[in-house]
């Protein structure tokens, strides 16, 4: 087949995929009341590191203007599922969290991709290392193309410098933020994430 007519079909597939995991979530999403856009904004504060929960990153990442990010935050923080907390490192900034309610409902939510995972979970190892890899490829290009923003651990990112610090209890560094960075919070997602040219 040709590549580009190949090519063209996978994309219509990951569209599919996307649409059909969207409507899933939308649905788990209503059950709690809560639009597609504010089951991603408690997504994003429950995964992300918390100096990079910042309502700036957070419309990044939705892809809207800060004070559309601040619209969809706003009725949770009225229903008590998100707080406005000080910044641990800039005085001129807040992050968001999720409440002990909000830390409830994202336990409900979070489950909204099982199907999918149960499929994935399904297929041989060897092959799901692979689509892995190539998935990784894509989504690294997207993101260096400008048409994605991902949030992604520490690993892969070009601004890691993995064991900068030996013998710290914060070994590793972001060169971005120029921070030293402890094995968890490496671990956790980071909207800055930026993959190195695979
Ligand atoms: S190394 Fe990359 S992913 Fe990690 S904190 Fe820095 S910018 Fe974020």
């Amino acid at each position: 087949m040709d590549p580009r007519q190949r090519a063209a079909g996978i994309a219509m597939a990951l569209l599919r995929l996307a649409r059909a995991a969207e409507a899933e979530a939308r649905e788990q999403g209503q059950a709690e009341g809560l639009t597609p856009a504010q089951a991603a904004v408690l997504r994003f504060a429950a995964k992300t590191r918390p100096d990079m929960a910042t309502p700036g990153q957070l419309a990044r990442l939705l892809g809207v203007r800060p004070p559309t990010a601040v619209g969809i935050v706003n009725p949770l923080v009225e229903r008590g599922l998100i707080e406005r907390r000080p910044h641990p490192f800039d005085g001129r900034q807040s992050v968001l969290a999720l409440t002990a309610a909000g830390w409830e409902a994202w336990g409900r939510l979070e489950r909204w991709q099982a199907g999918l995972e149960e499929t994935l979970a399904a297929l041989p190892p060897a092959e799901l290392a692979a689509f892995e890899a190539v998935l990784a490829k894509v989504v690294a290009a997207e993101v260096r193309a400008g048409r994605l923003v991902v949030s992604a651990p520490c690993a892969g990112c070009v601004h890691f410098r993995p064991g900068a610090h030996p013998g710290s209890d914060r070994p590793h560094h972001c060169a971005l933020i120029d921070r030293a960075l402890g094995a968890a919070e490496a671990a956790m997602e980071c909207p800055e994430h930026t993959p190195a040219a695979g």
